[in-house]
């Protein structure tokens, strides 16, 4: 690992203040994803601002939703009465994701930042445009079993591995963030990028900005009762979604009124599956239904040499969880 300074801020401004001026300079949170990423030498920050202190880990009810403080623990907003009450399918994600030591450590404001698990990202003896750009994909023409299947370019194929951001992108969050210019509200569905071009960029956030919070709309919490995610992955625990889906729906008598479909494991961002909204509203939540939500979802996947498993599974995994949610029968 290469030798660093710390900082450790005393408050939002002296963090913000550091960072702005060492170019090379990171914040740490939990640390559960950088200081990995550090031992690979996959990322070489010359100082570390250590903000895992400070005041931002409150869970506060705000204008009838819910505020996740960015540095609220993964746990503790899983288990938080507000979350599971107005916002289970967020809660329900988290505890999907990593172990219950790593929920413990791992923040809300550095689960959105964490990298993809592309095994040619952590793997410095191989080219990965993500990690030096210009240096070429190994995964393209590698083994791809995991990678993405939407939103893919010539550049990059790698997937955003958060469970949590699945749920978030679902429920139409905003990130609430803070920096020399002051503050400004991100929503979710912009926050994460797709590859194109840039894809060692992955997300709208700029390099001075803190995040500070994550704010559930309290327009969401009407999907409450009807929602849930489904992880699919190669164990039955402390594993990466292959696919996952979190779908949501809000009744009107036996017609279908609002619906929300998002997936993970597919895309180099969380993936909002419109096509599917759009079909599952105003219908009737039955497997014809649901089943033709998938299929809208699936038309346009672009599978790799490894992953065209995950085309099907998809289309499985959103059916399944909205006969979950909906609480129908198959
Ligand atoms: C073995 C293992 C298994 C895992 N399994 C899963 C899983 O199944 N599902 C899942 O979703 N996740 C999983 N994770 C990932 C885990 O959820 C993340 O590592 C964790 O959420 C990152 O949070 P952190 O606070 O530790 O971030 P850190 O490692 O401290 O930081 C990550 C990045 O975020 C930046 N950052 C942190 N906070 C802020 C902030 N407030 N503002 C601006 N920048 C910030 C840091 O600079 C850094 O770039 C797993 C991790 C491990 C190690
Ligand atoms: S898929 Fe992206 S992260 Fe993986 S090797 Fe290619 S450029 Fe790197």
């Amino acid at each position: 690992m290469k030798p660093f300074a710390y900082t450790r801020a005393t408050d939002t401004g002296a963090a913000i203040q550091t960072i702005t001026a060492e170019q090379r300079a990171k914040f740490i949170a939990g640390g559960t994803n950088l200081i990995d990423l550090m031992k690979d030498s996959v990322e070489q920050p010359d100082r570390l601002v250590d903000i895992s202190r400070l005041e931002l880990a409150r869970i506060d009810e705000v204008n009838g939703g819910v505020r996740l403080g960015a540095l609220a623990r993964n746990s503790d907003t899983a288990n938080n009465p507000l979350v599971r009450q107005r916002f289970p399918l967020v809660s329900q994600a988290i505890l999907a994701g990593a172990s219950p030591q790593l929920r413990n450590k791992a923040t809300n404001g550095g689960n959105l930042l964490q990298r993809t698990r592309c095994y040619y990202f952590t793997d410095t003896t191989m080219p990965c445009n993500k990690r030096e750009p210009g240096s070429g994909c190994a995964a393209i023409e590698g083994y791809n079993r995991i990678h993405a299947i939407f939103g893919t370019s010539p550049q990059c194929i790698a997937t955003h591995p958060s469970d949590m951001c699945v749920a978030l992108t679902a429920l139409d969050a905003v990130v609430v963030v803070s920096s020399p210019n002051g503050s400004r509200t991100i929503p979710f569905a912009d926050f994460h990028r797709l590859p194109g071009n840039t894809p060692q960029i992955d997300t709208n956030l700029r390099r001075d900005e803190l995040i500070t919070a994550i704010e559930l709309p309290a327009s969401e919490a009407v999907f409450a009762p009807r929602s849930h995610y489904l992880k699919i992955r190669d164990r039955a625990s402390y594993a990466f979604a292959l696919v996952s889906s979190a779908v949501a729906l809000d009744m009107n008598g036996d017609t279908i009124r609002g619906a929300r479909v998002a997936l993970g494991g597919v895309a180099h961002k969380p993936w909002r599956a419109t096509e599917a909204e759009k079909i599952l509203i105003g219908a009737k939540p039955n497997q014809q239904t649901f089943l033709r939500a998938a299929e809208a979802t699936i038309r346009g996947a672009q599978p790799q040499k490894h992953n065209a498993f995950k085309v099907e599974m998809v289309k499985r995994a959103i059916v399944r969880a909205l006969t979950i949610a909906s609480g129908e029968t198959a």
